[in-house]
């Protein structure tokens, strides 16, 4: 069940307050979620990192649930949620969204956590921090980190995930931090289990040999090509994938 207070509307988030139960310390309080998240449509913005630019800080940052007690943070999903009104218990601490990112990679490394899930936290901590207008350095640090955490993750040979569509990730993070050489050898390692359009790797691939790091949006055919196939092309795709 789900009591929220003081909803917070944006464009096309609704951040809420519900209340959880810390997995790690059995400690109750109130965190912020996503209640309402519009779905994703050819008119967002998604940069070619496959991610889709999310203007208000507070949506990220609501990605995560942070224990005031133990410090424990992770994802908000994988919390327990309680009936208790969460004005009636201790609020998760305030704390700068980068921080929390920060604690949920600590969090992680506390608790084995695979790099795949490190580097999924680290890539929305780099793009928390552009997001958020951070200064330059913050956001440098962020992407290093997830390059960082991306390579362990698709050097792992222990566990199964898309690594061509990850490597192709990789790829764009080490065009925009100006390592052209390696990402043009994470670039060929995309082959057609990344599920992407030859035209985008094509694309990100020239970029990367003309040394432009600059971030690039995807277009609203390469959005639909990508995030929203047509019902035909989606049979196809689970009887390939
Ligand atoms: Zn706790």
């Amino acid at each position: 069940m789900s009591n929220t207070v003081e909803n917070a509307k944006t464009n096309e988030f609704i951040i809420a307050k519900i209340t959880v139960v810390c997995p790690m310390c059995s400690n109750m309080f109130a965190t912020d979620y996503i209640e309402h998240m519009q779905d994703l449509s050819i008119n967002s913005k998604v940069e070619a990192d496959l991610h889709r630019v999310i203007d208000d800080k507070m949506v990220r940052t609501a990605l995560l649930s942070m224990c005031p007690a133990c410090l424990y943070t992770w994802w908000f999903s994988s919390f327990k949620t309680h009936y208790m009104l969460p004005q009636l218990v201790v609020d998760a601490p305030s704390i700068s969204c980068s921080k929390k990112f920060a604690h949920a990679i600590l969090s992680g490394r506390q608790f084995n956590a695979h790099a795949l899930d490190t580097a999924v936290l680290a890539l929305n901590g780099w793009w928390l921090a552009r997001e958020n207008n951070e200064p330059a350095k913050s956001v440098w640090n962020w992407l290093e980190l997830s390059i960082i955490e991306l390579e362990k993750a698709l050097a792992d040979t222990t566990i199964n995930f898309n690594k061509s569509r990850y490597s192709y990730i990789l790829a764009e993070l080490l065009r925009q931090s100006q390592d052209f050489a390696k990402a043009l050898t994470y670039f060929k390692q995309v082959d057609k289990r990344s599920m992407l359009p030859t035209q985008l790797i094509d694309s990100q691939f020239k970029l990367a040999i003309d040394k432009d790091s600059t971030p690039k949006f995807l277009s609203p055919a390469l959005i639909e090509q990508i995030f929203l196939p047509k019902f035909v092309n989606r049979d196809y795709l689970q009887k390939v994938s």
